[in-house]
């Protein structure tokens, strides 16, 4: 999402006649879009923002910015500490930002504009996308879900998508451009609702558009999805078959406490499902570990999902409290000790479920869209399948962008490894 609104800021800027440079010490101008999800993100900004205080002492005509959700939730900490950032923008005020930058800033003033909006969807402007294989699109901004231990819904504000026009006319540029592939993003993306039309309907009008190849969407919410979504990816095959899907954790209580509105058996219903019914899909998900008051016994109930599901990958994370959510007040009972024992087991059998998962397409035959070189040998490429695994093959003179088939023969970790067939 923090990637899609740079994009959307460099193309205000780009029509104001701003140009981009890679190199920090050429830049009059220097914007950080921050992430407030987790404490880390946080703690990189601080320190990035300290080594861009430099470019500020040697030529104070240099404007530094802050855009997104820390933006909007530490402006107050933000200016006592760190005064020289002269532009402070929430993620509802982006349109602001030309206006902002072209007006001369006295040392002493900061601008901060961190209203959220109702309304705000940026659904006129289209971002300024590099070239690529994939396009990012925006369909839905803000959340309504309010998980006690997230600050979205504070930092991003109330739920409100775009209409069901302007994406498929974004689609159909990013389409023109040359783009292979979109990913259409949301907080809640299956949540969308436009005018009484809902995210099925959607996907349904942006697979009927002529020339793009694959369709993917980040994220969904359990509570969001049902059969009639699946049934869409059925009837689509243009919708790729990879699904992430947040489980967070899998004992009763603790999604209680968490405010994710299903139970274990919701979730694993819903699993089994998608899995019988979409051919060769690959399941994802986000799990947290040391809620206030998980115990060992909760911790097996995350377990015990992931073996019954045996995700393909999975994003683990170790709770970390963000004030102003209401998890915060919890009292956070799970030293952690326990906490970073728990993560250790959940990244192992992690790792043992993706291996079963990658070692079941040995011997497949699949379609792969060219993406890049390889990390380790120009003399092979890097591609995805429509289940989102990567792919190691060597080079027979294709092009990022083609779709080629290729024969899985391995399979190591994350990674497939594959040889062209005709
Ligand atoms: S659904 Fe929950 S975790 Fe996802 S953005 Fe909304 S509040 Fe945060």
């Amino acid at each position: 999402m923090n990637e899609y609104d740079s994009e959307l800021v460099a193309g205000l800027l780009e029509n104001e006649d701003y140009t981009r440079t890679e190199k920090s010490d050429e830049a009059e101008l220097i914007l950080l879009n921050t992430c407030s999800v987790r404490e880390h993100a946080e703690e990189k900004v601080h320190a990035r923002l300290g080594n861009l205080k430099v470019f500020k002492d040697r030529n104070p005509d240099v404007k530094i910015g802050l855009l997104g959700c820390m933006a909007q939730n530490l402006k107050e900490d933000l200016l006592k500490t760190k005064p020289y950032v002269d532009i402070i923008l929430g993620p509802d005020s982006y349109r602001r930002l030309p206006q902002l930058v072209s007006e001369p800033i006295k040392s002493t003033d900061n601008i901060v504009d961190t209203k959220l909006s109702r309304m705000e969807v940026y659904d006129d402007l289209f971002p300024a996308r590099r070239e690529g294989i994939n396009a990012w699109i925006s369909i839905m901004r803000g959340c309504d879900k309010f998980c006690t231990f997230c600050i979205v819904p504070f930092t991003r504000g109330r739920e409100r998508s775009r209409s069901i026009e302007s994406i498929v006319q974004e689609v159909e540029q990013i389409r023109d451009d040359g783009f292979m592939e979109v990913t259409l993003l949301g907080q809640n993306v299956n949540s969308f609702h436009h005018d009484g039309r809902r995210f099925n309907e959607l996907l349904e009008a942006v697979s009927s558009i002529e020339g793009i190849q694959r369709i993917r969407y980040t994220s969904p919410h359990p509570q969001d999805f049902d059969d009639e979504l699946i049934a869409v990816h059925t009837n689509n095959p243009k919708i790729c078959n990879h699904i992430h899907f947040p489980l967070q954790a899998g004992s009763d209580p603790v999604l209680e406490r968490m405010n994710r509105t299903y139970t274990k058996q919701h979730f694993l219903d819903l699993a089994t499902k998608m899995r019988d019914k979409i051919p060769g899909l690959s399941l994802s998900t986000d799990m947290i570990v040391g809620f206030p008051g998980e115990t060992e016994a909760d911790f097996q109930e995350t377990l015990d999902v992931m073996q019954q599901v045996k995700f393909d990958t999975a994003f683990t994370f170790k709770y970390s409290s963000r004030p102003g959510t209401k998890a915060a007040e919890y009292e956070d009972t799970v030293p952690e000790a326990d906490k970073q024992d728990r993560l250790q087991r959940m990244i192992e059998l992690q790792r043992e479920h993706t291996l079963f998962r990658n070692r079941e397409h040995i011997g497949e035959i699949t379609e792969v869209l060219v993406e890049k070189d390889s990390k380790k040998s120009e003399k092979q490429h890097q591609g995805r399948t429509r289940s989102n695994k990567i792919v190691i093959f060597d080079k027979a003179g294709e092009k990022p962008g083609d779709l080629v088939k290729v024969v899985i023969i391995d399979a190591q970790g994350i990674t497939l490894f594959g040889r062209i067939v005709d």
